[in-house]
């Protein structure tokens, strides 16, 4: 099978593309490298089925593929407010640009969405049929509510059109790939621990999350795509397992047995209180659930960062 990946170059996409390529697919990534590097994918350029291609969702594009991830969206607060006009335009238009790829074609095509439809839940934990509560002009609307018009519009070429569409409600993800720089949780903490740098809490740190590993994620999203036609989701993939933030800050620190101290920052505005996938649909039709604890997860995501930082401090 002859692959496509959008956003390929990204975190959960460079994984996506190894784990393609690893079991013999040939595999197309496509990106702009926004928020995503050439360094995440430098070791699968040698692989004969593997072609990277620079360019942007945004546009009209064509691929001759058996079938579409449609990853291209920078994930990380930071870095989708940095240009929140574009974060909607790829949402929008890339998904308008990959759903016509697909109808020609006449293949699957898989949407990563996001938690961030739910907003701030008032339902806890989440099921796919919340409908959000998301506030459509704060500074997370263009992430929140291009994802959300995104699922809309890959529905609406299920129903007029007749596209072969899937929808991943993704719940934060974690693990080898991140970028030092991504500015999401996981990422800072192990950094800032590693650095012996003070853990930067967001708030007073009661915030929830659930974390997924990265091998979890692959799995659970390759399952989405190769199941039957008539499933299109839309359908969380994520770790139930909560922890709050003062929780994860600690519990990295312990790992890292860093000398690191925690100091308390301002809470981002609309940041949400709580976030836990229910994931009995993912679990009844595509037999998936998570296997790789927080504990496991985050040593493994030491071990890759570890390298990153030590990498970094060596140049200096
Ligand atoms: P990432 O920022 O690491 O990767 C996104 C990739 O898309 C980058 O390589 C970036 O350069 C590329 N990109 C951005 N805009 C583009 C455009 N207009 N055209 C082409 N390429 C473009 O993010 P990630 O964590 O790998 O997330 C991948 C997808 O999964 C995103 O759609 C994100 O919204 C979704 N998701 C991720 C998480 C998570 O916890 N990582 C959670 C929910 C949803
Ligand atoms: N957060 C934090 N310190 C950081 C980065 C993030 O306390 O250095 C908090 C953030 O405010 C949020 C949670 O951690 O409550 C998860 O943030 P992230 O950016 O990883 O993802 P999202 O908010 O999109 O779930």
């Amino acid at each position: 099978m002859k692959i496509l990946v959008t956003g390929g170059a990204g975190f959960i996409g460079s994984n996506l593309c190894e784990y393609l390529l690893k079991r013999g697919d040939e595999v197309i990534c496509f990106d702009n490298f926004f928020s995503g590097s050439k360094g995440n994918i430098k070791h699968l350029s040698a692989d004969k089925k593997f072609m990277l291609v620079k360019g942007d969702v945004e546009k009209p594009y064509f691929f001759k593929v058996n079938g579409i991830y449609n990853l291209a969206c920078p994930a990380s607060p930071i870095w989708y407010q940095k240009n929140p006009i574009k974060t909607v335009e790829t949402n929008i238009l890339g998904a308008l640009s990959s759903l016509n790829l697909a109808e020609k074609l006449d293949c699957r095509i898989l949407q990563a969405s996001t938690s961030e439809v739910y907003g701030d839940p008032v339902i806890h934990p989440q099921p796919e049929s919340y409908w959000g509560n998301v506030n459509p002009i704060g500074p997370r609307s263009c992430y929140d509510e291009g994802k959300r018009c995104a699922e809309t519009l890959f529905f609406d070429h299920r129903r007029e059109r007749g596209v072969k569409i899937k929808v991943a409600r993704i719940f934060n993800t974690y693990g080898p790939g991140m970028a030092a720089d991504d500015g999401r949780v996981v990422s800072n903490f192990i950094v800032q621990a590693l650095r012996e740098q003070d853990i930067t809490i967001y708030g007073d740190g009661g915030q929830t999350r659930s974390f997924c590993y990265i091998e979890d994620m692959i799995r659970g999203l390759v399952l989405l795509m190769e199941s039957p036609d008539a499933f299109a989701g839309p359908v969380n993939i994520g770790n139930p397992e909560e922890f709050t933030i003062k929780e994860l800050a600690e519990k990295i620190i312990e790992l890292t047995g860093s000398k690191s101290k925690i100091t308390y920052k301002p809470l981002p505005q609309d940041d949400p209180k709580q976030r836990q996938p229910d994931i009995s649909l993912a679990r009844q039709e595509l037999g998936w659930q998570p296997k790789i604890e927080l504990e496991e997860g985050i040593s493994k995501t030491i071990e890759y960062f570890s390298k990153i930082v030590k990498r970094k401090s060596l140049k200096k």
